[in-house]
């Protein structure tokens, strides 16, 4: 699979994960998704990411507030559901809710 295949599969999910959001009563106010490699040194000097291999520097990630009932939800607990929608899509979807060493709930990624 190209990148390009890559990126467009992600775009195909993306669009499911709004649409999952949506349906359940959640609001998304949407952040990062291509990030530049001048971006991410400044993210990794900063300490906001632990990695300069970041799938948004493939246009394969994004990053999303979702909001319910106006609240903006960050804790792992309450995203779980939509960690586990994202990640049923695909084997290669990940959430970063379910990162090891550095959660990271806002974070949606297709793994390339
Ligand atoms: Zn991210």
């Amino acid at each position: 699979m190209t990148l390009g295949q890559h990126q467009e599969a992600f775009s195909r999910d993306f669009a499911k994960l709004l649409n999952h959001l949506h349906d359940n009563g959640y609001e998304v106010r949407c952040g990062e998704l291509e990030r530049t490699k001048a971006q991410q040194e400044i993210y990794f000097k900063e300490g906001k990411t632990k990695t300069m291999n970041s799938n948004h520097l493939k246009r394969c990630a994004v990053d999303l507030h979702i909001f319910q009932n106006g609240n903006w939800l960050t804790a792992k607990a309450d995203l779980q559901e939509v960690g586990d929608f994202w990640e049923s899509l695909s084997p290669e979807n990940r959430w970063g809710g379910n990162f090891k060493s550095f959660i990271d709930t806002p974070h949606f990624e297709r793994n390339v």
